[in-house]
């Protein structure tokens, strides 16, 4: 008869081969279905600035298929939307509106700054144009480009998706 071995000693964090024990909590278990009925069903706010929302009017049609993540819906009120997707440069005249579309918008909410004018006011280095939009709304996501293709605003959206589901939650400021 063979003796019994000693169970090898684990060394922290390296791998072992045994199965773990998945816990958690009611709550926990709760908040990752919210956020993953967030992620599932965003509503993106109906508007764009310049140039940028071609290129969003074409993430939203029939090739690149936004409905693909429960967003075939763009809302065209406020309080119907939970993402903003600033898509081109912001003037100072619009800052303002764009600002108040933001305070209109339902919690939890959240926005998406397409491009180098919403994101940093790009070419537009003068007084008419906003550098950065978030000068007024806080903003969740990045996305580089000139305009960016559609696939940089999916990558952007995708993101989102991802923060949210580690629970990115956050009110307006
Ligand atoms: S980033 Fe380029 S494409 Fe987008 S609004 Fe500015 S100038 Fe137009």
């Amino acid at each position: 008869m063979g003796a019994v071995k000693e169970p090898v000693a684990v060394v922290a964090g390296q791998k072992t081969g045994e199965m773990g024990v998945a816990l958690t909590t009611l709550e926990e278990a709760l908040e990752w279905v919210a956020a993953w009925g967030r992620t599932r069903a965003m509503w993106p706010l109906l508007f764009g600035l310049a140039c940028c929302a071609i290129e969003m009017m074409a993430t939203q049609a029939s090739h690149y298929d936004l409905s693909r993540f429960g967003m075939e819906i763009m809302r065209a009120s406020p309080r119907q939307a939970d993402l903003m997707i600033v898509a081109g440069r912001v003037s100072r005249k619009m800052a303002p509106v764009v600002r108040r579309l933001y305070d209109q918008m339902t919690e939890p909410k959240w926005v998406i700054a397409m491009g180098d004018c919403a994101s940093t006011g790009g070419v537009f280095n003068n007084y008419a144009i906003v550098q950065g939009v978030d000068e007024i709304i806080p903003v969740d996501v990045y996305v580089s480009g000139c305009p960016p293709r559609p696939e940089g605003l999916i990558e952007g959206i995708l993101l989102l998706h991802e923060k949210i589901r580690r629970g990115g939650i956050r009110s307006s400021r």
